[in-house]
């Protein structure tokens, strides 16, 4: 099963995941946005990094909600508020357990999906994060590699789509034939939780 010691351990990894793919994301927000990206991403996952270090709660709950309010206060960019609710609601969701099996975290991270598509107002398809997000969710019940597959699917998948919502949007039919940022980081941080329970 899954403990704090587990969520402290990808959280970290997330962090010098983000941290090795930065330049590659901040160029895929260059091409339909505003090129901040990775740099949005470094500062946030840094920061949850230093403060798990610091202060390692007890529970995965507790870890996924410090981390959470950790990237809403340090990230300026909309994927700050949205990752952040992911992390939280994912983390609420978890309650006072002090370990979790894979489907219950399966379970949890389709819940904060939902709230993530319902504070963004999007949907799978509008070339987000959730193209990424909502197939990984439902394909972690069945497995942690068969996630990580669903979200970097997901992602390459939101190359020929226009983009419907955030700042991407704003390109209309220009944002078609570049994959979004938010799905690639989003599928780096799954991909991260497939490694990290590997
Ligand atoms: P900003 O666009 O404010 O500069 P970032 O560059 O850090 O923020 O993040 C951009 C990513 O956030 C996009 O590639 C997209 O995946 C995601 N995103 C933007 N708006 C939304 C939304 N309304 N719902 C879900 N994801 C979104
Ligand atoms: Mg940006
Ligand atoms: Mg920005």
């Amino acid at each position: 099963d899954l403990d704090a010691a587990f969520f402290i351990r990808w959280l970290t990894a997330c962090a010098a995941a983000v941290e090795r793919e930065a330049a590659h994301l901040t160029d895929l927000d260059a091409a339909i946005g505003d090129a901040d990206h990775g740099s949005n991403l470094q500062r946030g996952f840094k920061a949850v990094a230093e403060v798990l270090a610091k202060d390692a709660p007890a529970t995965p709950g507790a870890v996924l909600t410090l981390a959470g309010r950790q990237l809403i206060s340090t990230v300026g960019g909309a994927s700050g508020p949205l990752y952040g609710t992911l992390l939280r609601r994912t983390g609420k969701a978890l309650g006072d357990a002090q370990s979790v099996d894979r489907e219950r975290l399966a379970d949890a991270l389709g819940q904060a999906v939902a709230a993530v598509a319902q504070l963004g107002g999007a949907a799978a398809g509008d070339k987000t994060m959730l193209d990424a997000l909502e197939p990984a969710a439902g394909a972690l019940a069945a497995s942690y590699e068969g996630a990580a597959r669903a979200a970097a699917e997901g992602a390459e998948a939101t190359t020929p789509l226009q983009a419907r919502k955030g700042r991407a949007s704003y390109l209309g039919e220009r944002s078609v034939g570049h994959q979004d940022p938010g799905a690639t980081s989003a599928a780096l941080l799954v991909a991260t939780l497939a490694e990290t329970a590997g």
